[in-house]
C-alpha cells in the first residue's frame, strides 16, 4: 500500500525532527514576525527539491509545491506563529524569548499553542512525500501560514495570492495539536471550531480627584458594570440549545487609586457557532455597552473597535468521511476519539471558504496518556496544560511521529496512486 510504502521512512527522519522541535520551541516568534521560523522551513522543502518555494507569501507565509503527474492538488497546512507567554514547562528546550508585539510591548515569547509541533510535522510529512514521490500521483501544495493567533494570516496569505500565483488545491487539510492522549487523533464533522470576533471598547468619563466623585464620572464604575451584565447575554438571550462566550479578557483604566480616569477600555471577544447567535451578540454587547454608558452619565457616546473576526471552522462531511476511512485502516479504531465541538477558533477555514473547496481539520493528542486517563477518573479534565498555558508541553514522542503518519495518511487519501495516473 502507498501509504506504508511511504511512512517506511519516518524511522529514519524521527530524530532529525525532534531536533527541529526542540529548535523551534525554543526560538518562537510572535505572529507577523515568524521570520527566522518561516527562513528554517523554507530551507527544508528547497532541499527535499520542492519544485516551487517561495517565501514572504502574506507576510511571512511560506508555500512549497511538489508536483508528480497528473492527478489532485491536495493542500496541507501548518500554522508557525507563537504567543506572549512566559514559559513555565521548565523543558531543557524551554523558551527563554521576548519580542515585541504589535502594540510595542515587551513580552515573553512561547510556542504555547503548539505551533512548532504542527510546523515539525508538516516538514516530516513533506520529507516523506518527497521521498517517495513516485508512490503518489497529483500536487502537493504545502502551506507554512504566519499568524494564526493574531486571525490574519489565512487572510493575508490569499490575499496575496496563494491561490493565484500556486496551484489550487481541491481539498485543505490541516491539525492541531490539542490535551488528548498523545498518539490519539481527534475529529468531529460539520461546525467544529467557533466563530471569533473581537471588539475594544472605550467608555468616556470625565477624570477627577478620587475624593470627589460627584464631579467627577467614573468611567470605572460603567465598566466594571458592563462586565457582569454583559454575563447576561448567554444566560439570558442565547437559547439554550445554542451555544456562545462572552469573554472581556481585558479591562484597563486609571493610573492610581485616588485619580478617577477619563476613560476605561474593554477588550471583548465572543464565539459562537451559528450565523444568527453570531449577530445576536454582537448586537447584544453594543447595546449593554451604549446602555451602561447613558446609565453612568458618559460625557461622550462609548467607541467600539471590532478587530479579527473569524468564520467558524465547518469540517466538510464528505471530506471528514473520506479521511476518517484512511485513519481508521491506518491507525485503527481505538486511536480515534469523537469530539465535541471545540470553543477556539482557527482561521483555517479561511482557505477552503476563499475556494468553495473543502476542508478537513483534525486535532490529535500531546499529552501523556495515563495523565489524561486519571484527570478523566478524577473529573478533572479541564485542568490538564492546554494550548495557550504556560505548561503547555506536548510529550515530544509520541506526538510527532503521530502528526507525520496523520498529515501522511491524510494526504494520500486525496493524493492519486501510483497507478491512479487519472486522479481520484
Ligand atoms: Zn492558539
Ligand atoms: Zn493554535
Amino acid at each position: 500500500m502507498a501509504q506504508t510504502s511511504v511512512l517506511d521512512g519516518l524511522e529514519e527522519i524521527r530524530a532529525d525532527l525532534a531536533v527541529l522541535y526542540r529548535d523551534l520551541h525554543q526560538h518562537p516568534e510572535l505572529s507577523l514576525q515568524e521570520t527566522r521560523t518561516a527562513g528554517l522551513l523554507a530551507q527544508r522543502l528547497r532541499a527535499l527539491g520542492f519544485d516551487e518555494v517561495a517565501e514572504g507569501v502574506g507576510g511571512t507565509g511560506v508555500v512549497g509545491v511538489l508536483r508528480s503527474g497528473q492527478g489532485p492538488v491536495v493542500m496541507l497546512r501548518a500554522d508557525i506563529d507563537a504567543l506572549p507567554v512566559e514559559e513555565k514547562t521548565g523543558l531543557p528546550y524551554a523558551s527563554a524569548s521576548r519580542g515585541v508585539d504589535q502594540h510595542g510591548s515587551n513580552v515573553p515569547v512561547m510556542h504555547a499553542c503548539g505551533h512548532d509541533m504542527h510546523a515539525a510535522c508538516l516538514v516530516g510529512a513533506a520529507t516523506l512525500l518527497a521521498r517517495a514521490r513516485n508512490r503518489w500521483r497529483g500536487t502537493l501544495l504545502v502551506v507554512f501560514q504566519p499568524a494564526e493567533e493574531l486571525g490574519c494570516g489565512a487572510r493575508d496569505m490569499v490575499a496575496d495570492g496563494l491561490f493565484e500565483r500556486f496551484p489550487r488545491p481541491e481539498i485543505v487539510l490541516g491539525q492541531h495539536v490539542a490535551p488528548l492522549p498523545a498518539g490519539f487523533l481527534g475529529h468531529a464533522a460539520g461546525p467544529v471550531m467557533a466563530a471569533s470576533d473581537s471588539v475594544n471598547v472605550t467608555l468616556h468619563g470625565r477624570g477627577g480627584h478620587g475624593a470627589r466623585p460627584e464631579a467627577a464620572v467614573d468611567p470605572v464604575l460603567m465598566a466594571a458594570n458592563v462586565v457582569t451584565r454583559l454575563q447576561s447575554i448567554v444566560a439570558r438571550e442565547v437559547p439554550p440549545a445554542e451555544t456562545a462566550v462572552v469573554t472581556v479578557g481585558r479591562l484597563q483604566a486609571g493610573t492610581k487609586e485616588n485619580i478617577i480616569p477619563d476613560t476605561a477600555e474593554l477588550g471583548i471577544n465572543i464565539r459562537s457557532y451559528t450565523p444568527r447567535t453570531r449577530e445576536l451578540v454582537r448586537t447584544a454587547v453594543e447595546r449593554i455597552v451604549r446602555g451602561e454608558s447613558l446609565a453612568g452619565n458618559a460625557v461622550r457616546e462609548p467607541e467600539f473597535e471590532w478587530l479579527h473576526t473569524l468564520p467558524a471552522l465547518v469540517n466538510d462531511l464528505g471530506a471528514a468521511e473520506a479521511t476518517l476511512a484512511a485513519f481508521t485502516a491506518h491507525f485503527g479504531t481505538a486511536r480515534i476519539l469523537p469530539m465535541p465541538q471545540v470553543n477556539a477558533s482557527e482561521d483555517v477555514g479561511v482557505f477552503g471558504e476563499t475556494l468553495g473547496v473543502p476542508t478537513f481539520f483534525w486535532f490529535w493528542g500531546g499529552l501523556e496518556p495515563e495523565v489524561v486517563i486519571q484527570a478523566l477518573a478524577a473529573g478533572e479534565i479541564d485542568a490538564l496544560p492546554a494550548n495557550h498555558s504556560p505548561v503547555f508541553a506536548p510529550l515530544i514522542e509520541p506526538t510527532l511521529g503521530t502528526g507525520v503518519e496523520a498529515l501522511v495518511v491524510a494526504a494520500l487519501a486525496w493524493l492519486g496512486g501510483p497507478d491512479d495516473v487519472s486522479g481520484r
